[in-house]
C-alpha cells in the first residue's frame, strides 16, 4: 500500500544525522482487553436491535486493512425508530426526572469511562488507527472530563441562566466524525443529557466501535431505556437523522460541504443547529519565540493524531528573519518522529483513518508538488499493509496555493512566511475558516494585540491543542457556528424564556 501512494519526494539538501540511536524496542499495548464482536445491532432504546433496513457494513483496522466487525446500517425507518424511542423516553422519564437524578447516571458515565479506559484507548486505536499514546491521554481521559463537567451542571443549571426559565429542547439529533469518536460522542451527548435532552446519534462509518462500546457501558449503568440511542450507517443515515420530523436540535461536527447541506435543511424547518465544521489553522512563530518550545508546538500542532483534526496548525506562518533555521529545526525535529503501528506506544504517528482519507491527502500533496511548492519528508519506513503517509513539510508555499487553501485533513504542514503582525494577521485571515490559530512570541503585548485580530473560534498563545471541558471551542466563517463546553456549550441544549441567551439556527 505504502509503495503505492508514495507522492515525488524531494528530499532535504540537508543531511541530519542523530546523535543517538533512536531505535526503540517495539512496546506492543496488548489487545486482550477488548472484545469485538462479529456483528453489531443498532442501539435503541436501551436494547441492540436488527436494523429494518437488513443491512450491514464492515469496519476496519486502517493499520491493517484487516475486517473488524459487521455493523448494522440505519435506514429511514430505522432512525425513527430510535427518534420515537428518544421521544419516549424523554416525555416519560428523563424531561421530568429532577437534575440531581441526572447528575447520578453522568457521574456514573464518567466513572465507568475511567474504569474502563484501557478498553476504550485500545479499542479506539485498532478502529481508528491513532496512536494508543494519543487514545490512552488524550482521547479516553478528556471524554470522561467531560461526563464530569457536565455532571457537575446537571444540578445547577439555575446559575448558568439565572433569572430564566430553563426547558430542554427535547429529542437531539447528533453527528460525529472519525477523528476523535468517543471524544466528539462525549462532546455531544454529555451537554444534552446534562440539561434534560435525550439523544439520537450517528458516529463515523469508519469507526463505529466505541460509540457501541459506550452503548454497553450505558446498559451497564441502567441509564433508561432510548435516553440515548446510536444508529449506524454511512452519510444516508445522518441524512436521514437531519431531514426526521421529530427532532427539536441539530447538532453536527463534520466537513463544511455536508454542513451546509445540513444548514439548508434546519433552516428549511427552523430546527436549531450547531456546526463544528472544518478548519486551515495559521500557527503563527515569530523570531523573539523560544523556538525549541516553538517546534514542539508546530510539530504537535500538525502531526498530532495524523493531522487528523479541525484545528490543526496546517499553516506555518513564520517570521521571515529566522524561517529557513526554523525550518531547519523543524526538519531535524521530524527526523525522529516514529510512523508506524498504532498500537506501539512509541508510535508519533499512526495509520490514516481510512483509504478514501490517503486518496484525498495523497491528491492534494500531488497539487502541492505540481503548483510548484517543495515537498520535504523524511525517509522512514513504513508498514507494508494498512494506510500511511509520511509527515510531509512544504516550503515555498503561496497563498494561492491549493495546500494552503484547503484543508487536507492529513499529516501535512504548509510553510509560509510574513515580516510584520500586520502581514501575519492578514495573510492568517485569508482563508475561508476560521477555527483556531496559535501564536509564539515572547511579548505578551504581542499576542493579546494579534488575538483580538484574528478570525478564529480559539487562539493558542506558546502552546498548541490545548482542550478542557470549561472552555468553549468552536469557530468562525465557515469553520461553523455554536460552541462546544463550557457554560457556552450548554445554551443550544435549552430554551430559556428570554430570547437573549437562546440558540436557534444561524448561532448560539
Ligand atoms: P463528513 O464527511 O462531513 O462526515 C461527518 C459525519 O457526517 C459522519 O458521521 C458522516 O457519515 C456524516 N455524513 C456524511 N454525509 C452526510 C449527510 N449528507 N448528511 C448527514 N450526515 C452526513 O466529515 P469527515 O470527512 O468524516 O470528517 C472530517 C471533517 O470534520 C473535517 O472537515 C474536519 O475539519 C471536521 N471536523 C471538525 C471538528 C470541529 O469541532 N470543528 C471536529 C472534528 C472534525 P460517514 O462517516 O458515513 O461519512
Ligand atoms: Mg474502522
Amino acid at each position: 500500500m505504502a509503495d503505492e501512494i508514495e507522492p515525488t519526494v524531494e528530499s532535504s539538501s540537508l543531511s541530519f544525522s542523530p546523535k543517538f540511536n533512536l531505535d526503540y524496542a517495539p512496546a506492543l499495548e496488548s489487545t486482550s482487553i477488548v472484545s469485538i464482536d462479529p456483528e453489531y445491532g443498532l442501539f435503541i432504546g436501551g436494547q441492540f436491535v436488527e436494523p429494518q433496513s437488513g443491512e450491514s457494513f464492515t469496519t476496519v483496522s486502517p493499520s491493517t486493512e484487516e475486517p473488524l466487525a459487521r455493523i448494522a446500517a440505519a435506514s429511514a425507518l430505522d432512525v425513527d425508530r430510535a427518534v420515537k424511542a428518544a421521544r419516549r423516553a424523554h416525555t416519560k422519564v428523563w424531561g421530568p426526572m429532577s437534575g440531581r437524578d441526572r447528575a447520578k447516571y453522568l457521574f456514573r458515565i464518567a466513572r465507568q469511562l475511567q474504569e474502563r479506559a484501557r478498553e476504550f484507548a485500545v479499542l479506539e486505536t485498532i478502529d481508528g488507527g491513532k496512536p494508543i499514546r494519543e487514545s490512552r491521554d488524550v482521547d479516553v481521559p478528556l471524554a470522561a472530563a467531560h461526563f464530569f463537567y457536565h455532571a457537575g451542571w446537571a444540578d445547577k443549571l439555575e446559575y448558568a441562566f439565572p433569572g430564566r426559565r430553563i426547558a430542554p429542547r427535547g429529542v437531539v439529533g447528533q453527528i460525529i466524525p472519525w477523528n476523535f469518536p468517543l471524544l466528539m460522542l462525549a462532546w455531544k451527548v454529555a451537554p444534552a443529557l446534562a440539561t434534560g435532552n435525550t439523544v439520537v446519534l450517528k458516529p463515523a462509518e469508519t469507526t463505529p466501535l466505541t460509540a457501541l462500546l459506550f452503548a454497553k457501558l450505558l446498559q451497564d449503568i441502567e441509564l433508561p431505556p432510548g435516553v440515548v440511542n446510536i444508529v449506524t450507517g454511512a452519510g444516508a443515515t445522518g441524512s436521514a437523522l437531519v431531514e426526521h420530523g421529530d427532532v427539536d436540535k441539530l447538532a453536527f461536527t463534520g466537513s463544511t460541504s455536508v454542513g451546509k447541506q445540513i444548514q439548508r435543511s434546519a433552516a428549511a424547518r427552523r430546527v436549531p443547529l450547531t456546526l463544528e465544521l472544518g478548519g486551515k489553522a495559521a500557527h503563527i512563530v515569530f523570531e523573539d519565540a523560544a523556538l525549541d518550545q516553538a517546534v514542539e508546538g508546530v510539530i504537535n500542532g500538525i502531526y498530532f493524531n495524523q493531522g487528523h483534526v479541525c484545528c490543526a496548525g496546517s499553516r506555518l506562518l513564520v517570521q521571515e528573519s529566522i524561517a529557513d533555521s526554523f525550518v531547519d529545526r523543524l526538519k531535524q525535529r521530524l527526523s525522529t518522529v516514529r510512523v508506524g503501528d498504532p498500537l506501539d506506544k512509541n508510535t508519533d504517528v499512526g495509520a490514516i483513518n481510512s483509504a478514501e482519507q490517503l486518496g484525498r491527502i495523497t491528491e492534494l500533496v500531488a497539487a502541492g508538488i505540481s503548483e510548484g511548492a517543495d515537498c520535504y519528508q523524511p525517509q522512514c519506513s513504513l508498514p507494508d499493509r494498512g494506510y500511511w503517509f509520511r509527515p510531509t513539510i512544504f516550503t515555498n508555499v503561496q497563498q494561492s496555493h491549493r495546500i494552503a487553501r484547503e484543508e487536507i485533513f492529513g499529516p501535512v504542514l504548509s510553510v509560509l512566511t510574513f515580516r510584520t503582525p500586520e502581514e501575519a494577521v492578514a495573510k492568517a485571515n485569508d482563508t475561508q475558516y476560521g477555527l483556531s490559530a496559535g501564536i509564539w512570541t515572547e511579548k505578551g503585548s504581542k499576542i493579546l494585540w494579534m488575538a483580538d485580530h484574528l478570525d478564529a473560534g480559539v487562539v493558542w498563545a506558546n502552546t498548541f491543542n490545548q482542550f478542557d471541558p470549561a472552555s468553549p471551542f468552536g469557530g468562525y466563517k465557515e469553520s461553523g457556528f455554536g460552541r462546544e463546553g463550557g457554560l457556552q456549550g450548554l445554551s443550544p441544549y435549552v430554551s430559556l424564556s428570554s430570547n437573549e441567551l437562546s440558540s436557534s439556527t444561524g448561532g448560539s
